[in-house]
This record gives C-alpha cells, structure tokens and sequence, in this order.
C-alpha cells in the first residue's frame, strides 16, 4: 500500500441513509470535516420521498413511511427533528389489522381506548403494553441502545418496573407459550401484525421484541407521518450537515478503498458484505469472512399506488390507522412468514399498508393519492408484487381493484437498483435475531470498528438494527470521536446550541 495522501476531509461517510446522515450530522458538529459519498443521484436511502412520474404532483415514500422510530430516538431527540420546521402527524390509530369474518383489531394512539375494544384481553393489554407505554423513554433507551453501554436514562429507578417487563413480554410471545398472556385471537393478532415487521418466522424472540417496541411506541409517541414525507426527516439532517461544513457526494459508487477520498476516519453506511467487498485484503481474514457470513433476511418487494380515492376498508375504523397490518389472524401471519422463509411466495403474503393522507392531506393531488405498500417474499425473489399486494388488500377492501390509477410494482430482486443495500430485497441489512440484535453483524466488544485503521460501520447492519433512528449512526460517530479525534464529549445536536451557524435549523 502507498502512503497515504495528506487528509483532505477529516472523516469521510459512504452512504446517506439516517443512519450515515446521523454520524455525519454529529461529526460535523464537533468540528471535523466531513464528506458523505452517496451511491445514488437522490439523497436519504431509506427515508426519500420521490416523485415516481405516476401521476402529477403524487410523491412517494420509496422505502420508510411511517416513523414511530425516528420520532422517539434519542437521536433524533438531541437533534430536535420537531423544532427544525419537521411536522410529524400521529393519526388516531397507530395501527390497524383487518380480520376475514370479524370486525377489526385497532391499536389507537390511546391505550385506554385500545384496550377496552380488546374486551378479554382488555387487561392484559392494559397491564403489558399499556404499562410499558408509560415508560416508553426507558423501553426505546433500552431497545435503541449500543448493548454495551448504559445510558444516564437507565438508572432511573423505573427501570425495576420496565425492564422486567418488557423482557417478560418479549420471552413469552417468543417462546411456544406465545399465547400468554393474551386469551383472544384478536390482541395476538394485533401484537403479531407489529411482529411482524422484523421479517421471519414466527414466534422468535426478535420478532417479539419489535413487538413489544413497537406498540410501545404506538401508545406513546404514536406511528408519525412527516408531513410531505419520509424526505423531510432526510432534509432537516442536510441542512444541519451543510450548515456545518458538510459535503455530500452523490452519484459515488463506492466499491473499493480506493473510491474513498483520504480521511482519518472512513464509516460506512452499508451491509457488512459491502464493507468486506470495501475493504477487501485489508480486513483479518477472519473478520472478513465474519462479515460476508452475516446472513440476509428474507425480502419486502414494493408497490407504489397511485388511488383516486381513499382504501374502501371493509371496516371503516382501519382508515383512521397510519399503518395496516394485512396477514389476518396470527397464525395465518406465521403461515405465511413461514413458507417466505421456506423460499415461496405465499398466496397471501404479510403485507403492510399505508395511506400517508389519512395524517397530511397535502399529499392529495388532484383528487389522487399515494398508497405504499409491500409484501414479504423471499429474498431475491422476482415477482412483480403488484397483482400479489393488489389481491391482498382487495381481501379486506373489496372494490379497491377499481380505485387504482398508477402502481409500480418492484420485485425483492430488483430493490437493490434504488439502493444497493437492500441486497435481495433485505430491508434490514442482515437477518434479525436476538443474538445478532446484540452482535451485529459479527459478535465483537466494538460492532461498529473494524479492524483497518479508522474504519468503521455504523449501518443498521449494527446495533440496534433496523429503522429509521438514527443511533446506528450516533453510537458510530462516538465511537470515531472517542478514538480517533480524542474528543470526548458528544456534541449539542440542538438547533440552538452555542456556535450554530444561521440557517443550521432551516430545512433547504
Ligand atoms: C420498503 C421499505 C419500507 C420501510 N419502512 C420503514 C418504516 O416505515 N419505518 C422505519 O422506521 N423503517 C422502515 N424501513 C427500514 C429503514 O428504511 C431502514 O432500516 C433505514 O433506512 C436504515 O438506515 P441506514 O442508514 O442504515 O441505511 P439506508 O437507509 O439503506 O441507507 C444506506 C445508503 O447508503 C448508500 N450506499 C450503500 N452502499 C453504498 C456504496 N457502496 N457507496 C455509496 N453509497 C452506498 C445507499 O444508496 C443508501 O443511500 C423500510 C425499508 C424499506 C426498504
């Protein structure tokens, strides 16, 4: 290897998704120079609201929609996403999941409400995520942590009612007594629906746990809807990052080392594989056949809607949700998950849906709206889901079929084409599981630092995992001051903290 140049940035960042845009945005505040080298033309990855050319004026959320996560991060807390001009909307009802013959199940934004529509298992809603939702500082500290560190948060004395808790609720609904503590098939449809997001068979202990996160957050912060978009959250992260000096490269396919301008500190928004492929040779040999071992989930294949009116739910209340779980009951849902990971494609695949109208009307063009949905598949699958998701909510909107304008269906195969880490349609970057919700993606003191000098990951291939937070990024970048520039001490994020430059809290 050459001597390297003298630095022209003090930190370089592959990758502009919130979780690369959430190292750079810190690191930039700590007065380092930074640049973001990002693959495609668009910035954000997987928080983008893109105007697909399906109808005038209808933008839609390429991948994240709904954002119960971003709203509730500590990451995005210190960095007050709010004040920065970001309107997220919480609807009524975070969720909601249709049933074949009988009315539907609601997670309202109100616990109350939810748990006196679950009747039987009203008390138990009430006394597990009902009691959680009244910690839900304490369960996202502890879902969204490092596992290495323990926040200031976490010594609170509440933390002997939480943790148990939710460490109950996650080993039941994990285990084969997954019928505990719930009686009825509609609040273990409800909670499995939520499961469900995390991709995989079921019951398991992740899936339990995004569950039990999750409806957490559905009675705290709710399931917020950036008003115009998932990009509004990506925006208010480059304001702050340019106001700082920041750069952002797109149009850069970073493939080899080489690709990467000099810098003391190099992190890397993308799955362990690329980072292997990145680093090739340069990596022990044994922690690089670690991060090309790190297993992908199965897929999610996309479909873009466009809809001259709203979703004809059988039942009308699931419109009043930000998100629909369609799978129907729980053991239906595990049917399904369970032959994606057998490698088919069901016939009624999981679906999730959303209607981000029913929180920010501005979305409506014309009389026409977004839809975004997409099913689970196996990896690599290449179905046009279109026809396959289409079917799914026709199951509990009948007539929807007829209010289809546009729709652009991506198969798991080709989802990789709109950003090269969703490899096969993987939207985790890696398979969730309990153990590698700890040891992502290899199991090691410091996930996040590899072993060639000044690299680092600090992707959702790292704890926490996936979702828009954030603190992939932010454990990352402390990790990078810590250690490489001997700073200490997390930067302020706020928008009014002390040597701000004007215009750091305006959206561009
Ligand atoms: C269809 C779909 C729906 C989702 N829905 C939700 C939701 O509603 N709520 C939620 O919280 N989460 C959702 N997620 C998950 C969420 O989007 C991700 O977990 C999150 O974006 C991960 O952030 P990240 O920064 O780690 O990676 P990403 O957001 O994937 O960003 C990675 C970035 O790095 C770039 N990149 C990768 N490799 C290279 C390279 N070699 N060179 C240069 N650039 C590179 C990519 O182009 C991309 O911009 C969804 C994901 C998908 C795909």
């Amino acid at each position: 290897m050459s001597p390297a140049p003298a630095p022209e940035v003090d930190v370089a960042v592959v990758g502009s998704g919130p979780n690369g845009l959430a190292a750079a945005v810190t690191l930039a505040r700590a007065g380092l120079r930074v640049q973001v080298l990002e693959a495609q033309e668009t910035i954000g990855g997987g928080a983008r609201t893109l105007d697909l050319g399906l109808a005038p004026g209808i933008v839609h959320d390429i991948c994240s929609a709904a954002h119960p996560l971003a709203l509730a991060s500590p990451f995005f807390e210190a960095f007050d996403v709010r004040a920065r001009g970001v309107r997220a909307i919480a609807p009524a009802a975070s969720y909601a999941q249709p049933l074949d013959d009988q009315p539907a199940v609601i997670a309202w934004h109100d616990a109350e409400r939810t748990a006196e529509e679950l009747g039987a298992d009203g008390p138990a809603w009430r006394a597990t995520i009902g009691a959680l939702a009244r910690h839900e500082d304490l369960v996202v500290e502890l879902a969204l942590g490092d596992k290495r560190s323990v926040q200031p948060a976490l010594l609170s004395p509440r933390i002997l009612g939480a943790a148990p808790l939710f460490g109950a609720l996650t080993g039941l609904q994990g285990s084969p007594a997954w019928n505990l503590p719930f009686r009825t098939e509609r609040a273990r449809a409800l909670l499995g629906g939520v499961a469900a997001h995390a991709i995989g068979p079921m019951p398991s202990l992740a899936l339990s746990a995004t569950a039990a996160l999750l409806s957490t957050i559905g009675h705290g912060t709710g399931w917020p809807i950036p008003v115009g978009g998932s990009q509004a959250i990506t925006d208010a992260l480059v304001a702050d990052l340019r106001a700082h000096g920041g750069q952002i490269l797109t149009g850069h396919h970073v493939r080899t080392w080489r690709d990467v301008p000099p810098a003391r500190a190099v992190l890397l928004d993308t799955p362990a594989g690329a980072a292997a492929d990145i680093l090739s040779n340069r990596l022990p040999s044994g922690l690089e056949r670690a991060l090309r071992r790190f297993p992908h989930g199965d897929a999610a294949a996309k479909v873009d809607f466009v809809l001259s009116g709203p979703v004809p739910w059988r039942d009308a209340e699931v419109g009043e949700a930000g998100t629909q779980h369609l799978g129907g009951t729980r053991a239906q849902m595990a049917r399904a998950e369970a032959q994606v990971a057998a490698g088919r494609v069901p016939e009624h695949p999981v679906t999730l849906v959303s209607d981000p109208s029913v929180a920010d009307p501005s979305r409506i063009h014309g009389g026409l709206r977004p839809l975004w949905a997409y099913a689970h598949v196996p990896a690599g699958d290449t179905t046009d889901p279109t026809e396959l998701v289409t079917r799914q909510i026709e199951r509990f909107a009948p007539g929807f079929r007829d209010l289809v304008v546009a729709a652009q269906g991506i198969p798991a195969a080709e989802m990789p084409a709109h950003n090269p880490s969703l490899v096969g349609g993987d939207i985790s970057m890696g398979r969730v599981t309990m153990a590698g919700m700890i040891a992502r993606p290899t199991a090691r003191l410091d996930p996040y630092r590899l072993a060639e000098t000044g690299w680092y990951l600090c992707s959702s291939a790292t704890p926490p995992g996936p979702g828009v937070h954030g603190m992939s990024g932010w454990h990352a970048a402390r990790r990078v001051l810590r250690r490489e520039f001997g700073i200490r001490e997390m930067p302020d994020l706020s928008p009014g903290a002390a040597g701000t430059p004007p215009g750091a809290d305006a959206r561009d």
